[in-house]
């Protein structure tokens, strides 16, 4: 199967030095494995939305020199393959209708003797699984299988989550009648026949729950590969939130080259930007680990049946240390000694940017339903 890569932004604001590491990293895989690169802007939910600020994602792709090969899907205009989806998942039993407020769901965790913890999501309990009993429905669930789901993940090596214990039946499309995030995303990567999913590391912990939704109906599954985060100020995922600002893209190839620093690639400078992308590229393809895209090509050849059942590649490379690179004063540690294909570099090898799952315990939950 021809790869098929994506980016996804979803349009609450212009790009920022953190998205812009995602876009990069997504593009020179696609092309680093001769495959195709798409745009999808993930405006699914609205509310959250900013106008105008896809057109200027789109903008700031281009001037980067990132052309999707394809033009452009918006996720709002895509309701219908969602309905459809939602349908289908019904009609198997895999969906259900739910009734539940979050107020009813934490009163029912509170007489269960299950407080949501401090950080935690609020695991739902299950109460409609068995029908509304003549309460009206305001959600749709699916219905969580029981049982650990394990993947590999390209970069950070072997992960699981229990996503019945940990999440429980999530939402697929919520009281406000807008299709849920995890849905939306199985939905279009099956019907964009994406091969590799390369995005940011924040979006790790929603992998298992969209496995279980391609899992459901026998969607083909992706490869993943969740890239390192550039952290603002306050040690969190740089965002507009905490302090990002929109990249100013009068001078692209220096912020092109800041991006591929998070990544650890070696580029060479280049006179030009098309001559260093292509250089990026490369790089990306010169990079030692399981997921050259030599390599990749023969795992694609011979998939195993199961990826429960797929190893974990623990390679063992250690890279010479490179010269920091700086985004600006306001980003901490922006730059990466390690490479994004390493996972298992010692602690003292790892910056303090990688917040990688082998470097902090469990990915932290991020709500996204
Ligand atoms: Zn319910």
């Amino acid at each position: 199967m021809a790869y098929r890569g994506r980016f996804a932004p979803s349009p609450t604001g212009p790009l920022h030095a953190g998205s812009l590491v995602a876009a990069l990293a997504s593009w020179l895989d696609a092309r680093a494995h001769g495959g195709q690169w798409l745009v999808r802007i993930e405006d699914v939910d609205q509310p959250r939305c900013v106008a105008g600020a896809d057109r200027e994602i789109l903008r700031q792709l281009a001037a980067c020199g990132l052309r999707p090969h394809e033009p452009p899907q918006w996720q709002s205009q895509r309701e219908t393959l969602y309905e459809a989806a939602l349908q289908r998942l019904a009609a198997r039993d895999a969906a259900y209708p739910c009734a539940c407020s979050r107020k009813d769901i934490a009163q029912a965790l509170h007489a269960a003797g299950r407080e949501k913890p401090r950080h935690g999501e609020l695991v739902y309990p299950g109460t409609c699984r068995d029908g509304l009993h003549g309460r009206a429905a305001r959600a749709w669930r699916f219905r969580v299988p029981a049982g650990v789901v394990a993947w590999t993940d390209r970069r950070l090596g072997a992960q699981s989550q229990d996503v019945a214990e940990e999440v429980g039946d999530f939402v697929l499309k919520r009281a406000d009648g807008l299709f849920a995030y995890q849905l939306a995303v199985v939905v279009d990567d099956a019907d964009q026949r994406i091969t590799h999913v390369v995005r940011g590391e924040d979006l790790t912990d929603n992998t298992a729950r969209q496995l279980l939704l391609q899992r459901a109906p026998g969607l083909p599954q992706p490869a993943y590969l969740h890239t390192p985060l550039v952290l603002g100020p306050n040690g969190e995922k740089l965002s507009k939130q905490n302090g990002a600002t929109p990249l100013v893209l009068d001078d692209p190839l220096r912020a092109l080259q800041a991006a591929s620093a998070v990544l650890g690639l070696d580029v060479p400078p280049s006179p030009s930007q098309p001559d260093w992308l292509a250089a990026a590229v490369r790089a990306r393809g010169g990079q030692s680990g399981h997921d050259r895209p030599r390599e990749h090509a023969r795992e694609r050849a011979a998939p195993p049946p199961d990826p429960q059942l797929r190893p974990a590649h623990r390679p063992h490379h250690r890279r010479p240390a490179r010269a920091l690179e700086t985004l600006g004063p306001q980003y901490r540690c922006p730059t990466s000694r390690s490479r994004w294909t390493s996972r298992r570099s010692s602690a003292a090898m790892r910056p303090p940017c990688w917040r990688s799952a082998s470097a902090w315990g469990k990915p932290r939950r991020t709500s996204r339903a």
